[in-house]
């Protein structure tokens, strides 16, 4: 017997992504912090973060409170006119943003954050090509998907004119032959200062990466690279876009991933964590240059829905709470001192386990069949037999109550920034065991 909200959703709900007939997705029925539990009673630790939006876990009393109250003083307004809770989450997002960027363009989500983004760098550079990289992801829209360099791109193409890719770095398999970090960083800035020149650095409005690239593969940029790109975009008055949409609110544990490296953008885009997703909120920091371009013309964008007061009040409460309960340190300290230790043993147990990489709360274990090939567990964008080890690996998640994130032949690590430490520490033993399964695929 299924259950009515599994047939309601059989019969009318098309998802994302999927082939519609065979769907059979759980039926969840609440949640609370790092756990979520199915109609059945079934309970799982988030080790996804749903899609690694939800750092404040499930129902968190304060931002709750928040949508509430402001539910019950004032759904909606235009945009045109001011409010208290749209106000007070710019002045709190440009308080944690880095350095000028001091005005918030409010949008539903990432995509429409990316969107805009590149909209403003192109009126205001008056170019109109946009840098982007292949392994990254920057959402689903016309834009944001031809940004995008991954596979869900390619039934969407042609898109949007005037993107160009390059190759950012990726150490473990490394587009540059280098040895190690340093000269990946190195090669990586002396191809994109190869791609500038190549393509005219007069015609090229931003460059667009991901600070840390999220689904593609928890890419941590070596040190000196985003300055490097900084510099870069400097020399030829390029705009740096930072797309913060995953990194940003408490990933890494800071405000904004490029924090962490002391860099700059022109702008950066957020979403998912600003608010967990409690209501769809997204949007642009920006700074001066950007701002100046708009002062005196009209900027030519907008949503109906952009501030929305429920969305931007759940901001506010987030923002509080981040600093209360000192969100941004607690992530740090768990990635050190019980993420990283614990991937490290991981990788000395299994033979599949190629690298671990990651920081904060934003790990990735990356998965082959050969240690000395880096052979991937499953091919790029494998699909139907090709995937099955990591469904595999993932049932075996499952079947323990950890609900995984597998991207190609990766699990990221990636729960709630308030997991307690001891669910954080039996999650990790829960993939332990489940990598057994991957092992077995191991022929090196
Ligand atoms: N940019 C990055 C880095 C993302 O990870 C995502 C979503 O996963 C997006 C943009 C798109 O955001 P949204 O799904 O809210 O449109």
């Amino acid at each position: 017997m299924t259950s009515q909200a599994f047939q309601d959703d059989r019969a009318h709900v098309f998802h994302s992504w999927s082939a519609q007939r065979a769907l059979a997705p759980a039926v969840v029925a609440g949640g609370e912090g790092a756990w979520f539990w199915t109609e059945d009673g079934t309970r799982y630790l988030d080790f996804s973060s749903q899609l690694v939006n939800l750092n404040l876990g499930h129902q968190h009393p304060r931002v709750v409170a928040a949508i509430q109250e402001q539910a019950a003083s004032l759904c909606t307004i235009a945009p045109s006119f001011g409010n208290a809770a749209r106000g007070e989450a710019a002045r709190l997002i440009a308080e944690v943003a880095p350095g000028d960027l001091n005005h918030v363009f409010f949008t539903n989500g990432g995509t429409e954050a990316n969107e805009h983004a590149v909209r403003m760098a192109r009126l205001a550079t008056g170019r109109h090509k946009v840098l982007a990289t292949y392994r990254s992801y920057h959402g689903a829209t016309t834009g944001s998907i031809t940004l995008t360099g991954d596979p869900r791109r390619w039934p969407n193409e042609p898109a949007m004119p005037g993107v160009v890719r390059f190759f950012g770095p990726y150490p473990y398999r490394s587009a540059f032959y280098a040895e190690t970090d340093a000269q990946e960083g190195e090669r990586a800035l002396a191809h994109l200062e190869e791609v500038f020149t190549l393509e005219g650095p007069q015609t090229i409005a931003a460059v667009v990466l991901e600070t840390v690239v999220g689904t593609n593969g928890i890419l941590v940029p070596p040190d000196g690279y985003l300055a490097g790109v900084r510099e870069l975009c400097d020399r030829h008055g390029v705009m740096l876009i930072c797309d913060e949409v995953m990194s940003g609110f408490g990933r890494c544990g800071e405000w904004f991933a490029v924090d962490r490296w002391n860099v700059r953008p022109d702008l950066v885009t957020f979403a998912k964590g600003v608010n967990s997703g409690y209501v769809p909120l997204g949007g642009v920091v920006l700074g001066p240059r950007v701002y100046e371009a708009f002062a005196e013309r009209a900027y030519p964008g907008g949503l109906t829905y952009s501030g929305h007061p429920l969305a931007c009040a759940a901001a506010v409460a987030t923002i509080e709470a981040m600093r209360e309960e000192g969100i941004n340190e607690r992530v740090r300290r768990l990635g050190e001192e019980v993420v990283r230790p614990r991937l490290a043993k991981l990788q000395e147990r299994h033979p599949s386990v190629g690298e671990v990489r990651g920081l904060g709360l934003f790990w990735a274990i990356e998965l082959v069949r050969d240690r000395a090939t880096r052979e991937m567990l499953v091919p790029y964008n494998a699909a139907g037999e090709a995937a099955k080890p990591m469904l595999e690996v993932a049932a075996a998640c499952k079947a323990q109550g950890v609900w995984p994130f597998t991207h190609f032949n990766r699990l990221h690590v990636v729960p709630p920034c308030v997991t307690s430490e001891k669910d954080l520490i039996n999650g990790l033993d829960v993939i332990d065991d489940a990598l057994d399964v991957a092992d077995r695929y191991y022929t090196g």
